[in-house]
């Protein structure tokens, strides 16, 4: 069984995936942070995500980069060749990095070939901007999860720890990022039309994880 989720950034996606994927034990594939690995190792190898001939060799770094999903302590590592790099790719610098990368043709076809792969050989919880659209336009069930924008800033103040008085700048930060992943050319991020929207503005986690496995669960039976 595959369950989609998809949403802008903060929308509350990878809170309520992961939990859901361990009440339900299905396996959880964070697709965002696939696109996380190849910013950072574009990143670290100098490539500049604008410069010609750069779509190429991140489109090779996504085919064959080692990126590797690991339950370790109740929380989902992510491994990039053999390294832990599940604080590294959380950066706000690797968050728009990455929200470029994901732009780029050459890089989606492969990540998509890979997360159709990782799906088709579990049950999963995927999660990210286009598994209900394009991955897996045949899910059994999607999840299309939102908020306000207000509401999603206010979460990531408190999750990331920064003082409030950065709010404004956090806010800016996630409305830029939904415009360009909204904006792009390739597999922009909408809701699919089959898609079960649950707006977790005025929910508490609970109650979002209650309704969400209420919602697949009947959909299993
Ligand atoms: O979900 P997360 O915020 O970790 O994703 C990081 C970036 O990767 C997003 O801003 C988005 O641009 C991109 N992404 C994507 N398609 C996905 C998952 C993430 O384009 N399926």
């Amino acid at each position: 069984m595959i369950v989609a989720m998809d949403g802008p950034a903060g929308a509350g996606k990878s809170t309520v995936a992961r939990l859901l994927a361990e009440r339900l034990g299905f396996r959880l594939i964070d697709t965002g942070a696939m696109y996380r690995c190849v910013a950072l190792e574009g990143h670290r190898r100098g490539i500049d995500t604008f410069a010609a001939g750069a779509h190429e060799q991140l489109g090779e770094i996504a085919r064959t980069l080692p990126i590797d999903f690991r339950f370790l302590d109740g929380l989902n590592r992510i491994l990039l060749a053999g390294e832990d790099v599940t604080e590294a790719i959380r950066t706000a610098e690797v968050s728009k990095a990455a929200s470029e990368v994901s732009a780029v043709p050459a890089v989606r076809t492969a990540l998509v070939d890979r997360q159709r792969i990782l799906g088709a050989a579990n049950d999963c919880v995927m999660e990210g901007r286009d598994i209900g659209t394009v991955v897996f336009p045949e899910a059994d069930i999607k999840l299309f999860l939102t908020a306000s924008l207000d509401a999603r800033s206010r979460r990531r103040v408190v999750q990331s720890g920064v003082h409030a008085s950065a709010s404004a700048e956090v806010t800016r930060e996630i409305a830029d990022r939904d415009a360009r992943d909204m904006g792009r050319a390739v597999a922009p991020l909408r809701k699919a039309d089959d898609a079960i929207e649950v707006d977790t503005t005025h929910l508490e986690l609970d109650q979002v994880i209650d309704l969400v496995l209420g919602l697949v669960t009947a959909r299993r039976s």
